[in-house]
């Protein structure tokens, strides 16, 4: 079944290759915009690849393209009206070069609301489709070549089908992306993801393994396994392979290399997986835990599965195996039903772990989502002051956990020049940026670096021989 869908899309493929070598003389170009998270990044990596097969030159210059992609994100109103206010921006390009081609698609393409949107208020898109139907694509886009006929079809948005062996055009081969799983069961009461991604699917850990095999063979040095919580990984494959198991097995590829991963659900966040962590040299020392709320009544108001205790718990059995631990976390301000007491409940908290880096969001709401029903007393103002006072003590935090770093050494992935300064930049095993001096012929090398000075979040160092 799946091996007859990726034939068909690399039929489409063939297909609109020979449509555009008869259109034009020369190499059509197609600009691919990525919104959100790095989900869609490597979804996007996958559309580029195939817009690469069809005969499209990628570029970053709308007045050159011949057809523009957006990939949207839903997960806040924010992303929306960014992504709506750059589609409204394309209108004049249309309008002088009719025949550009416009297509949106992911995670806003699949809330039925705004597909109607699309249809009614934005005729000049000319494609749109929803998550999780990336194959379909090419036989959109073959589709309308040929007819002119707009489509706008969101039927695969939840659709189960895993189709493997998409051509993909990496957008870094140093620090690659590999999507593990597709979608989310957990259902947090303000968020849309559960939603447009549809339920939960993991990949089978075969191709996982084959995938990071390769990635590393062709000179990969930090691998991100991704999913919307990639500690459910395996549940429902009845193969008996779970997350940890996915870790020690990439864990012993031969290769100098590092594995990260993203996102952690601490209510999955087990023993086991604890342990493989500790155990797996490759594996970095950063942990990304969403908190979301210090306030265990919020908690259960966000239908998240622990409470502030358990969260504390977790954080210091992380801790006692890996002391050097870095800890991130993503915290929602403002959620319906919030009170100043439950707000200080979260300062209390992260006075408490002390994550190097904290994602900060004012809830936003979400259509059909539970928590859009809720009363939401407190106001906006109220809400942006609250914001601000978790700025003001995480950047204290920080400030002093960067200062600790003074003296230390750390091992970083060398990965580039910084144009302006010419200084080497990279990021550390716990996942914070360094900038050293050194020869560019070090991009690609893991170095040692130690550190003097800090400037906001990047350490500042030297190289160590
Ligand atoms: N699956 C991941 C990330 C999902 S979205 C996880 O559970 O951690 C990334 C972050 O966006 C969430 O962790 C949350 O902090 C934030 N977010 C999601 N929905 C939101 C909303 N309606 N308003 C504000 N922030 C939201
Ligand atoms: Fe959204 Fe919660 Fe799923 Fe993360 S775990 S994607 S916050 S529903």
């Amino acid at each position: 079944m799946e091996n007859s869908t990726l034939n068909k899309t690399l039929d489409y493929i063939d297909r609109i290759h020979e449509i555009l070598l008869q259109r034009y003389d020369i190499q059509p170009k197609a600009l691919v915009r990525t919104f959100g998270c790095q989900q869609n990044v490597s979804d996007s990596e996958y559309i580029k690849g195939m817009l690469e097969k069809m005969g499209y030159d990628l570029t970053d210059d709308a007045g050159e393209a011949e057809l523009i992609i957006y990939n949207t994100c839903a997960v806040r109103e924010h992303a929306e009206d960014r992504a709506f206010g750059n589609i409204g921006a394309l209108k004049p390009y249309k309008e002088k070069r009719p025949e550009l081609i416009i297509a949106m698609c992911g995670c806003m393409v699949s809330q039925p609301a705004v597909a109607e949107r699309i249809k009614k208020s934005y005729p000049y898109v000319n494609i749109a489709f929803g998550t999780n139907m990336l194959e379909k694509f090419p036989q959109m886009l073959y589709e309308y070549l040929r007819t002119r006929k707009r489509i706008v079809d969101t039927s695969g948005a939840h659709e189960n089908a895993l189709v493997e062996g998409l051509p993909r055009r990496r957008d870094n081969t140093l620090r690659a992306w590999l999507p593990i799983m597709y979608g989310c069961n957990n259902f947090c009461t303000y968020c849309v993801v559960p939603l447009v991604r549809g339920r939960e699917r993991s990949r089978d850990y075969r191709a996982v393994v084959a995938e990071a095999e390769e990635l590393v063979a062709s000179g990969a040095k930090d691998i991100t396994l991704l999913g919307q919580n990639v500690n459910s990984y395996g549940k429902g494959n009845g193969d008996g392979v779970f997350f940890p198991d996915i870790l020690r097995m990439i864990n012993d590829i031969k290769g100098d290399f590092r594995i990260r991963f993203m996102t952690s659900h601490p209510k999955d966040c087990s023993d086991e997986l604890l342990r493989a962590m500790s155990e797996c040299k490759k594996v970095a020392g950063h942990l990304h835990l969403p908190l979301q709320s210090g306030s265990s009544r919020i908690l259960k108001a966000m239908n998240r599965h622990y409470t502030r205790e358990e969260y504390l718990r977790l954080v210091d059995k992380a801790r006692r195996l890996m002391p050097d631990i870095s800890l991130t976390s993503d915290i929602i301000v403002g959620f319906p039903g919030e009170e100043y007491e439950d707000f200080l409940q979260t300062v209390d908290i992260i006075k408490r772990v002390r994550f190097s880096m904290l994602f900060t969001f004012i809830y936003s709401k979400r259509g059909n989502t539970p928590a859009a029903r809720m009363e939401d007393r407190i106001s906006d103002e109220e809400k942006s002051r609250w914001f601000e006072e978790l700025l003001h003590e995480q950047e204290t935090i920080s400030d002093e956990i960067m200062e600790s770093f003074k003296g230390r050494e750390v091992r970083v992935l060398c990965e580039g020049v910084k144009p302006k300064s010419g200084l080497l930049y990279g990021r550390a095993d716990n996942n914070m940026s360094v900038t050293f001096s050194g020869d560019k012929s070090l991009i690609g090398e893991f170095v040692n670096v130690k550190i003097d000075d800090f400037n906001h979040t990047v350490l500042k160092g030297g190289l160590v021989n």
